[in-house]
């Protein structure tokens, strides 16, 4: 096998010689051996694959890099030199790595701008029947003073990056593994703004604040989080926006209590009016109001169930019940009259033997048998 000539002898140019350089001196070259102009000269063919190969190593800085080091051995098939990446295998060695990633390449790096994440407190009742609710937040938007352009000059000035040479990408060895990168200089552009705008700094981005109308719909739950499309933060270069997502809290309410689409409120009865009857009015979610026959006797703790009062249901126009739960208060700081009057009521009570009272004269019993040892 003819040993291979150095890559910096085809292209006749120093060791040194910057990339402006290497790419001017690969030009000449090849137009001089260009098959167009050497039809059938194998000679001119040879040197025209010759001076390719060794542009495609010398333009590339990690190429260039092994190249450097390891010589020729970097880039030979299967030999233990620059970790036996092969010429051209750089580029299949980094697709397997972002396949083992589970990524396609590229898509580590961001296709849109950054996602904004804000708080919405609502009411219980505007929960109940969905709200327009306006959120304010600070997003990033095109800058208004280069209208996102980036630049000072109206021509748009750029010239291309010098820490990626144009690619937008930068290459490091990670262990084993060659990682690629956005370019941090450019952003991923591969070109820099030659004349930044003073106000973006050359981002074409600029923090604004942002008042948003936003539609929550009815039967939203407490925590639940809302997905506002593309109206996230602008990404760099023109990168579309990206989402708005809203955190909704649901504010505690002091009557009703919810549990998914079924409500909860508990009513306060007078002892009396638990006890002779009555009918009260009670308040509804949807800010009606509606008559409950309180039956005498009624116990604390009973629950009445109102059909169809509950709550809404998400995207539906179905209701869930309410429930009432009765809670019997026993009366404090009693006037003279009503102690007198209670006295009285206990007194028959105890003639009686807690006829109106079965449950306590059923427990009092039951105490009884037990300190007997009857149970
Ligand atoms: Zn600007
Ligand atoms: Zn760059």
């Amino acid at each position: 096998m003819m040993s291979k000539r150095d890559y910096y002898e085809i292209l006749e140019v120093s060791r040194n010689a910057t990339s402006a350089e290497i790419k001017k001196a690969y030009r000449l070259k090849a137009m001089q051996f260009h098959p167009d102009r050497n039809s059938s000269n194998k000679e001119a063919e040879a040197k025209f694959k010759e001076i390719n190969e060794a542009y495609d190593v010398l333009k590339d800085e990690q190429k260039k890099a092994a190249y450097d080091r390891f010589g020729h051995d970097a880039f030979k098939n299967g030999a233990a030199g620059a970790n036996g990446f092969s010429a051209g295998g750089f580029s299949d060695i980094f697709d397997m790595f972002g396949d083992m990633m589970g990524m396609r390449r590229g898509e580590s790096q961001r296709r849109s701008g950054a996602d904004i994440q804000i708080q919405a407190e609502i009411l219980l009742t505007e929960a109940f029947s969905g709200v327009k609710k306006k959120v304010k937040f600070q997003t990033k938007r095109p800058c208004k003073t280069c209208n996102g352009s980036g630049s000072a000059d109206k021509s748009h000035g750029s010239r291309v990056c010098s820490a990626c040479h144009g690619t937008g990408k930068i290459r490091s060895q990670q262990g084993f593994f060659l990682v690629e990168r956005p370019c941090p200089t450019c952003h991923g552009t591969g070109k820099v703004i030659s004349n930044p705008c003073k106000k973006c700094h050359g981002t074409g981005l600029e923090t604004q604040d942002k008042e948003l109308e936003i539609q929550i719909p009815a039967g939203i739950e407490d925590g639940t989080r809302m997905r506002i499309p593309h109206e996230g933060e602008f990404g760099p270069n023109g990168l579309p926006a990206g989402d708005l997502y809203v955190h909704v809290s649901v504010l505690h309410h002091e009557l009703f209590q919810r549990d998914g689409a079924t409500i909860f409120c508990r009513i306060p009865l007078r002892m009396t009016q638990a006890t002779l009857g009555t009918e009260i009015e009670v308040p509804l979610i949807d800010g009606g109001r509606t008559k409950v026959k309180i039956p005498t006797g009624t116990q604390s703790g009973k629950q009445f169930r109102l059909r169809g009062k509950g709550f809404s249901v998400l995207r539906s126009p179905a209701r869930g019940d309410m429930y009432l739960e009765v809670k019997v208060e026993t009366p404090q700081h009693l006037t003279k009259r009503q102690r007198e009057l209670l006295e009285e009521f206990e007194s028959e009570e105890q003639e009686g033997q807690n006829r109106g009272s079965p449950e306590t004269s059923g427990f009092f019993a039951k105490v009884r048998d037990f300190f007997e040892g009857k149970s």
